[in-house]
């Protein structure tokens, strides 16, 4: 770990995703003042190769996403609070990717980020940005995982952290972000609501909005899920990526971060088709685009027991459907019955006990095989963002039977 010293960040500014224009790098900055659309990080990629070479990444074998540090925007490791993010394993799945028609499949295993999500990533960098940059209080409107995140970071920091829930998030999301000392605010609403009330309090609170997409530190932490994917992969990225997409922040930073390593010269000109998958109840990216659409309609009346897929209108929508056509990928919705029952599905068969979001991920793969925008012998990689045991358990388990121990009767227990 890097700890009382310069990291080597390359960050040279701030660039308008839709406008282009650029900002310098070190001053804390949100949505791009010309057009309020999201700012992207720039790096002297020049200089960020000399030193991010293959063997240099070899060597370092601890600091989690810290390794790619060149290429995040923290300047001075001082601000780093490493709780352990990044490093997660790509696992096979044998078993699960059989019944999915795909037994070459592999999962990335993010629920093994602390916390349990990718949302570790994103929170870890912004973070130490923002307290760099001169922050010294964060703000979020969370569908649940994001908000723990950040209070883990908050409390690690020893920072004020507020965190803005839809009163029906999980609820073990919302004791989490009240056990790191966060002030959790419930909404009676969507994230969308949440993320207005979180806008009006951070100025008063003096608090830094890490809205998803409204500022451009978590990106670049979410970003190491590619950069990891690649190296994961011996320096060759995989046919298709499968992921489970509410603001799209995960998606939009690995397709970043592949830009990123082939102008390093770490891969090549190759993508992996990128699938953006949702859930039926709030599909507002599919409906754009099969629409063909540039930008994505705020959807009307979102609902889905998978909390991380309920935005109904994305910050980054057009730079998520910028990579799902840039890279060939397609978008699918799958329906909350498929959600459930493929939490059960991918349990049995080896998969972990995912969240709904990734359970919906997985889902996606035999509609897409169906479809034909997948083969069988592709490699196909789909994100597991999150742990399941943070929330309510899928519908339809089997009773557990309550057994007097002074007269067990095994016959009637396996009859059950
Ligand atoms: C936040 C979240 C998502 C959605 O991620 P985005 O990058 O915001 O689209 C998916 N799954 C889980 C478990 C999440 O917490």
């Amino acid at each position: 770990m890097i700890t009382g010293e310069a990291t080597g960040s390359a960050l040279v500014g701030l660039e308008g995703s839709a406008s282009g224009v650029r900002y310098p790098a070190d001053r804390l900055m949100g949505l791009d003042p010309a057009d309020g659309r999201p700012l992207l990080p720039r790096y002297d990629l020049g200089a960020a190769g000399r030193t991010l070479t293959r063997a240099a990444l070899a060597a370092r074998r601890t600091g989690g996403m810290w390794r790619w540090r060149e290429l995040l925007p923290v300047r001075d490791g001082r601000w780093i609070t490493f709780l352990g993010e990044g490093s997660t394993p790509l696992l096979a799945a044998p078993r699960l990717g059989r019944a999915l028609g795909v037994p070459g499949l592999l999962v990335k295993a993010e629920s093994l980020n602390p916390t349990g999500s990718f949302k570790a990533r994103g929170m870890a960098a912004a973070v130490a940005r923002g307290r760099e940059l001169g922050a010294t209080a964060f703000i979020a409107p969370s569908a649940g995982n994001a908000g723990g995140a950040l209070a883990a970071y908050g409390a690690a920091a020893g920072v004020d952290v507020i965190v803005v829930m839809p009163v029906d998030a999980p609820r073990d999301n919302q004791d989490e972000a009240r056990v790191h000392g966060a002030r959790l605010v419930l909404v009676d609403g969507l994230i969308s609501d949440a993320g207005r009330v979180a806008a009006a309090l951070a100025g008063p609170l003096g608090a830094f909005d890490l809205s998803t997409l409204k500022e451009p530190y978590r990106l670049e932490g979410k970003k190491t899920m590619g950069l990891e994917l690649a190296e994961d992969l011996g320096w060759r990225l995989p046919d298709v990526v499968v992921y489970p997409t509410g603001g799209g922040t995960g998606l939009v930073g690995m397709y970043k971060a592949f830009a990123e390593l082939e102008a390093l010269g770490l891969i090549g000109p190759q993508r992996p088709r990128m699938v953006a998958v949702q859930a039926e109840g709030c599909a507002p990216i599919v409906r754009a685009f099969a629409e063909g659409a540039d930008h994505a309609r705020p959807w009307a009346g979102a609902t889905t027991r998978a909390a991380g897929l309920r935005v109904p209108a994305a910050v980054g929508d057009a730079l998520i459907l910028d990579a799902l056509r840039a890279s060939g990928g397609t978008a699918v919705a799958v329906g909350e019955d498929a959600i459930t029952a493929m939490q059960a599905t991918a349990g049995r068969l080896g998969g972990t006990y995912v969240s709904p979001e990734s359970a919906a991920a997985l889902a996606a793969v035999p509609e897409l095989r169906a479809r034909g925008d997948l083969e069988a012998g592709d490699r196909v990689v789909v994100f597991d963002c999150g742990t399941g045991l943070k929330y309510a358990p899928p519908a339809g388990l089997p009773a557990a039977p309550v057994v007097d121990p002074s007269a067990v009767d095994p016959r009637a227990i396996l009859a059950g």
